[in-house]
């Protein structure tokens, strides 16, 4: 049986995952502000979690700059940088036997892990994933490896500079992807067009609240044919269609995947990003590349982290053939 950890902002779950990628077993708590807290709320969830179990292997995705085989957190800032400098294997000592194979990662290069081995991306070398959510994440297989660069930040499609002289970004950059494209982006605008006294349907259903808009809310106005919304939504999907294009340009992937909240809104996100993204390659690519949406489903944290040393021993095994 494997065992994944998936340390999110909100909540830290752990389960046992078959070597089909089926979650046996799941538990998980609120994410705590100390590592004090972490640590003891941790332990006691993976005993929980492997109690009477043979742990073959663990897998563990995090947030941030993670060192794979070391499990070292490199870089996390935000509510979690009580983690930054942690060894994250150090969680599993007592609980998983001393010669299994234990990695950590960032948390998209998890999910893709997991995508690769049980999901959208099954049989396939070089697909590129985006998790749209507050931010966007990202992550790369190339010819069967998860990218992860000089110093493990491969991967930050998010901050991909869309427009040199755009907004200030978290990154401390300006013009980033995510500045257009992200919930946190799309938010934003909504709630500065309420402010400024816009008419639309956004101030019509939130101007009472504006600060309880999300996302989904502005796509839902956006396909209701309401013009501020629709604006926000296609000048974000056009920024996101231009960097998937130079994406596909630069690293000639199989398939592109999607995961995060974002997807929820379906085809109003799917169907003009498509038409775009095909526009945009066709002519250079000379194929239309798939892009689908994330496949392992709700469980992907558990199973994503699960699949980091199961696609690792894949790798050694090509590796050995060849
Ligand atoms: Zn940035």
């Amino acid at each position: 049986m494997l065992l994944g950890l998936d340390i999110g902002g909100s909540s830290l779950k752990a389960g046992l995952v078959d070597l089909n990628g089926k979650l046996v077993r799941r538990e998980s708590v609120a994410t705590p502000t100390s590592l004090i807290d972490f640590r003891r709320l941790a332990d006691s969830l993976i005993s929980r979690v492997a109690s009477g179990t043979q742990i073959v292997a663990a897998g563990i995705g995090c947030p941030g700059i993670i060192h794979s085989s070391s499990t070292r957190v490199e870089n996390l800032p935000g509510r979690m940088n009580y983690l930054q400098g942690f060894i994250l294997r150090d969680l599993m000592e007592g609980i998983v036997p001393p010669d299994a194979l234990i990695l950590a990662d960032n948390d998209a290069r998890a999910a893709l892990a997991g995508e690769l081995m049980f999901g959208s991306a099954r049989g396939k070398s070089n697909a590129l994933m985006l998790t749209l959510g507050s931010g966007v994440g990202g992550a790369i297989a190339l010819n069967g490896i998860l990218v992860r660069g000089f110093s493990g930040v491969a991967g930050h499609i998010g901050h991909m500079t869309v427009n040199p002289q755009g907004s200030y970004c978290l990154c401390g950059n300006r013009g980033c992807l995510e500045t257009y494209f992200s919930a946190r982006a799309f938010e934003v605008e909504a709630l500065a067009a309420i402010q400024r006294g816009c008419d639309s349907l956004l101030r019509q259903r939130f101007g009472a609240d504006p600060l309880s808009i999300t996302c989904l809310d502005v796509f839902d106005c956006a396909g209701e044919g309401d013009p501020i919304a629709r604006s926000i939504i296609e000048r974000g999907m056009r920024y996101l269609g231009g960097v998937i294009a130079g994406l596909l340009h630069t690293l000639d992937s199989e398939v592109v995947i999607l995961g995060g909240q974002i997807i929820q809104a379906g085809p109003a996100l799917l169907d003009p990003l498509r038409r775009d993204v095909e526009r945009r390659t066709h002519s250079l690519l000379g194929r239309t590349v798939p892009i689908v949406t994330a496949s392992v489903g709700e469980n992907s944290g558990i199973i994503g982290a699960a699949s980091l040393p199961l696609h690792a021993a894949r790798m050694e095994r090509t590796a050995a053939v060849k």
